[in-house]
């Protein structure tokens, strides 16, 4: 962590503005080349049976930033402009951060063989601003992977919010008391997603169904991938499920919440996965495969979310 002193929002926005200044800046080229065995880990990873990929020795789109990752201990000589930013804001108290937006385009498919090379360009910081996760800084950079041609081969432009956490409180508090404080993460709860959240408070774990061929889908979205059709219904889960996959989430601290706890993907018997928290179960007992069942938490006087606690085997 950087020992800097806190910058006033005027210094933040000059240095982002010489980052920005700076343009597009290459990194280190990838590691690997793009090769079969990584595209075979993520195709399997991402249940994705198209052919396509290796039969044509291309590598899916979405993978581009896979070839350039740093990896579990980068290096510190790959600088890139964005990391100036972040260690002022880190100084700054700024220190939680939470993606916002991500948007990709793909120029060509990477060829098996090519070494790519990611070229980021520091694009804005927006802030401070007021957020319902705290104050923060709106921070927006592009990164272009380049194949060894020069061609560009996918971009992306990527957003956090880098905020700073409200100060941890103290644990006094009786529970009747402490549920009154509103849980600081909201879902979002729109046209798609209403019906899971009404059913949420019935406590009903409701998965989306297409009204024309009976596909189940989570989470919900406004087409059926399978028929197009836009005629949606739902079913009520059993709400069993197994643990497909989970991490132990410890850093960076999230409001309202006391780490290390777990985040799993559940797959239902219904056909479909769901992500959600893995409760009332010590860490070194979390096992893939392990069997779940639903529960409803209330997070504070309004919200209810689904959990899951270790279910009969
Ligand atoms: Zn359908």
């Amino acid at each position: 962590m950087s020992e800097a002193k806190p910058m006033t929002d005027e210094e933040l926005h000059e240095l982002a503005d010489k980052q920005a200044a700076l343009g597009e800046v290459r990194g280190t080229p990838a590691p690997d080349p793009v090769n079969v065995p990584m595209i075979r880990h993520w195709l399997a990873a991402m249940g994705d049976e198209n052919p396509v990929y290796l039969d044509k020795g291309v590598a899916p789109p979405a993978m581009a930033q896979v070839w350039t990752m740093q990896g579990l201990r980068p290096t510190a000589k790959d600088r890139s402009p964005v990391d100036d930013i972040m260690a002022a804001l880190n100084a700054g108290g700024y220190t939680g951060v939470v993606a916002t937006n991500c948007e990709q385009t793909y120029h060509r498919y990477a060829r098996l063989g090519e070494r790519l090379t990611p070229a980021t360009r520091f694009t804005g910081l927006a802030g401070p601003k007021k957020t319902a996760l705290g104050v923060g800084f709106f921070a927006t950079w592009n990164v272009t992977w380049y194949a060894e041609d020069d061609e560009p081969v996918a971009e992306m432009l990527f957003r956090v919010l880098k905020f700073r956490p409200p100060a941890a409180k103290a644990p006094a508090k009786a529970p009747a008391e402490a549920l009154k404080e509103p849980y600081p993460l909201r879902p979002a709860i729109n046209q798609d997603t209403a019906f899971f959240w009404e059913g949420v408070q019935k406590g009903e774990l409701r998965i989306q169904s297409c009204a024309d061929c009976g596909l189940l889908r989570h989470p919900p979205g406004p087409l059926c991938p399978h028929c197009r059709s836009a005629g949606r219904s739902y079913t009520v889960a059993s709400g069993e499920g197994t643990l497909y996959s989970y991490v132990v989430h410890h850093h960076p601290p999230v409001p309202g919440r006391e780490p290390p706890f777990v985040v799993g993907v559940v797959e239902l018997p219904e056909g479909v996965r769901i992500v959600g928290n893995v409760v009332d179960c010590p860490l070194d007992e979390v096992r893939i495969g392990m069997p779940l069942r639903v529960t409803y938490r209330p997070m504070d006087d309004e919200l209810v979310l689904p959990m899951w606690t270790p279910g009969e085997s």
